[in-house]
């Protein structure tokens, strides 16, 4: 595999406040192997940045590859032959913005991730819970007041973003399934949500027996579990109970986000997808019951910001696009960039994103033995952090394991 020299490199992070003095950067085989001030190319191809920011790759923490519709309900009933193709332009445009890692977390399958692998299409690194864990009438159970269809217990559809299971014999049978079947980490529904029918946000999702049962299922397969979550009470229930990963929290209380700093867990916000949902959402097919729900969660989404912030609870970059919405992926920077500094949202889709999928000192950093995902921007997103958003018009350069994913001659 070639190698290549990134001369005159600033580096931008999220680790400081400014970017770093010019520097050379080495590739070779797919990873980043020196970085230093005094570099001899060697064999190596130059490509020299002229100051530009050269970024760690991206890591988005909470998308749903397969979410092509808007209408879980109906992303559910696609056949997989048309759902596969349209996971793959949907993760081919994340890689565009610079998006060079992704964690799915529900619906995703290892038959995506190892396509992922093998190369058959331009995409980000993938991690994987296969299908989210709902209990009847949960986040993930789409069927409605008027369907008593029984829910199948395999041989789920691909754009099926979870299964029912129900107990606590139900939720350890299907966590070990979904880890058979190569989940990296558990998802669970346990709060109520915006885009499924019958469960209003203040709904707990699983009894405390059951989330202690899936904890140890997935600790006991050396993973952790990442819960769904909206309310004060059901984030403090999850972390009480050992949940590692706290999607959404928009009406997180100082306190809980207190506890959960304590217990070492990290929030992944999503407010990108609020704004769209209340925006576009009924546009694309999105119940009006559901694009109600997603008002009232994007009000208390802003305060929880700080909340957390200010409790010192790490936060990963995390968007939960659905649909047509996914364009909005990078909008999410801007978003947070309202309220916390530029450095902290930076780092929230570089090293904090990388230490929650136990992957620090590979992801999200630009440093010798780290994978080579790089992106050249063109400016400083530190002090503008809209630089990331525009489907990476402003990113000359996007790099992936050493190999250019994207690359428009520098002047
Ligand atoms: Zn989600």
């Amino acid at each position: 595999m070639s190698s290549y020299l990134f001369a005159n490199a600033r580096i931008v992070d999220g680790t400081t406040p400014e970017p770093g003095e010019p520097v050379s950067v080495l590739v070779e085989d797919g990873v980043i192997r020196e970085v230093s001030a005094s570099l001899k190319a060697g064999s190596a191809e130059v490509i020299d940045l002229k100051g530009r920011t050269l970024m760690p790759g991206l890591i988005d923490c909470h998308v749903h590859v397969v979410a092509s519709l808007a209408n879980l309900g109906e992303n559910a009933r696609l056949p997989d032959s048309l759902a596969a193709p349209r996971a793959a332009i949907i993760m081919r445009d994340m890689l565009a913005r610079g998006f060079t890692t992704v964690r799915d977390v529900g619906g995703a399958d290892v038959g995506l991730k190892h396509a992922v692998e093998e190369g058959l299409f331009p995409a980000p690194r993938l991690f994987i819970c296969g299908k989210a864990l709902s209990q009847s009438g949960g986040h993930a159970d789409f069927r409605g007041q008027y369907d008593d269809t029984p829910v199948p217990t395999n041989r789920f559809r691909l754009g099926a973003l979870g299964r029912i299971c129900d107990g606590v014999d139900g939720i350890r049978r299907a966590a070990r399934e979904e880890i058979k079947n190569g989940a990296e980490f558990i998802k669970i529904m346990a709060n109520g949500g915006a885009a499924s029918p019958t469960d209003p946000i203040h709904f707990l999702g699983f009894s405390r027996d059951e989330l202690l049962a899936v904890v140890e299922e997935a600790q006991n397969a050396g993973t952790y579990v990442s819960a769904h979550v909206y309310t004060d009470e059901g984030i403090r229930r999850v972390v009480e109970c050992g949940v590692h990963s706290l999607e959404h929290c928009n009406f997180i209380s100082s306190e809980t986000a207190t506890l959960a700093k304590e217990n070492g867990a990290y929030a992944v916000p999503t407010l990108v997808t609020y704004e769209k949902l209340v925006s576009e959402g009924a546009s694309l097919g999105f119940p009006a019951e559901s694009v109600a729900k997603a008002d009232y969660v994007r009000s208390g989404g802003m305060k929880s910001l700080e909340t957390m912030r200010n409790a010192g609870l790490a936060m990963a970059y995390g968007t939960d696009l659905l649909g047509n919405m996914h364009r909005h992926q990078s909008e999410e920077f801007v978003i947070r960039g309202r309220v916390l500094p530029a450095q902290e949202v930076i780092a929230s889709a570089t090293s904090v994103a990388a230490r929650l999928l136990r992957m620090e000192g590979k992801l999200g950093t630009i440093a010798a033995d780290a994978f080579a995902d790089l992106i050249v921007v063109d400016g400083n997103p530190l002090e503008e952090l809209s630089l990331l958003t525009g489907q990476g018009k402003h990113m000359p350069v996007i790099m992936q394991a050493g190999r250019f994913v994207k690359r428009v001659a520098l002047d």
